[in-house]
């Protein structure tokens, strides 16, 4: 079954990003992905993050579609110290990100992870 990117109208292909099976639209690079794939990719370290990565800009928050439902998807924020923000299925629990924004999140994900383990050694 495909689904198709909601920006592009174009059908979007089954990717594996760090192991995980994620849907991409080759033409804008958003991807489409459950809540369990986001937490096990942000739980590998296969890929290292420049630390400079900016945060994306999409200038004001645009409202998204669930491709897979087709209803409006929910703004929500991700992360404790990099606020990424991404767009949330309420009905599927399916995740929207842009491009740009998952480097966004792994990044604050390590950022997180190693002021947590400078503190065990204080
Ligand atoms: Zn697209
Ligand atoms: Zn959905």
């Amino acid at each position: 079954m495909s689904i198709q990117c909601k920006r592009c109208d174009t059908p979007m292909q089954t990717v594996f990003y760090e192991g995980v099976a994620v849907k991409l639209c080759f033409s804008c690079k958003g991807m489409f992905f459950s809540e369990e794939s986001l937490i096990a990719i942000e739980e590998s370290r296969e890929i290292e993050i420049p630390a400079d990565t900016p945060i994306p800009r999409n200038g004001p928050e645009v409202r998204r579609d669930c491709p897979e439902c087709d209803i409006v998807m929910k703004k929500r924020k991700h992360g404790k110290i990099r606020v990424t923000m991404i767009d949330y299925c309420q009905s599927c629990s399916g995740i929207w990100l842009d491009k740009g924004e998952l480097a966004s999140i792994q990044l604050g994900f390590e950022i997180a992870e190693n002021n947590k383990t400078r503190n065990q050694f204080r």
